[in-house]
């Protein structure tokens, strides 16, 4: 399944915009109005300031298929993935979505035309193990087995893992959650952050070779 130019590559705030979808959803059910730019927090509890039951309530609406179809998808993330497949990479959608949300997430990334090798769902935050239809949340031990030549993450915690546990380098795409963190793995040329997927493109034209980052990881 290993392939020498494996990408990894998050869905949520990455590939879709789901930070923004969950602001709108929170004003609308809980009537609390935070802006995007204040979700300084990566667990929705702090940033939103919800209560454990508003919490539950929130992530079992979050996971309904109607909101997850709703998303709108990251500026030219579909394209930067075109070219890198036509480079010969094979892209690796890697989530901390349920099992539950897979023909949902499907679905989604069709209807958005993401080209994709293979989705895999992780249990990245120590939620319950989900498993549905076959299929089952890999745990992060599992998910450390595989090798990428390059990963693209929102999530500060995810980035640190990939980049000093796994020795994957990483593009951390910049979003209020993840401002000031990583520095380490930022200082030590393991973890590059940009601002969006124009920006992964220039640092990473070709991810097989891993350019633009000092990570022992490059693999051509
Ligand atoms: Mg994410």
């Amino acid at each position: 399944m290993d392939s020498p130019k494996r990408v990894y590559v998050d869905f949520d705030d990455v590939l879709s915009e789901t930070a923004r979808a969950i602001t709108e959803v929170v004003a609308e059910r809980f009537d609390k109005r935070v802006p995007f730019e204040d979700l300084k927090h990566y667990d929705l509890d702090k940033s939103f300031g919800l209560t454990r039951p508003e919490l539950a309530d929130l992530m079992g609406l979050l996971h309904q298929p109607e909101m997850l179809s709703a998303m709108a998808v990251v500026d030219s993330a579909a394209a930067v993935l075109d070219e890198w497949t036509r480079q010969g990479c094979s892209i690796c959608v890697v989530t901390g979505r349920p099992p539950s949300s897979v023909k949902a997430s499907l679905e989604w990334l069709g209807r958005n035309g993401i080209g994709f090798e293979e989705v895999i769902f992780v249990d990245k935050y120590g939620r319950s193990p989900d498993t549905h239809g076959g299929i089952r949340a890999w745990s992060l031990d599992e998910l450390k087995r595989e090798s990428f030549c390059l990963a693209v993450e929102d999530s500060p915690d995810m980035a640190d893992f990939l980049a000093d546990t796994m020795g994957v380098p990483v593009a951390l795409l910049d979003q209020p959650w993840n401002a000031g963190r990583c520095a380490a793995a930022e200082a030590g040329g393991r973890l590059v952050r940009c601002s969006g997927w124009d920006e992964v493109k220039k640092r990473f034209p070709s991810p097989g070779a891993a350019q633009g980052i000092s990570a022992g990881a490059a693999c051509a």
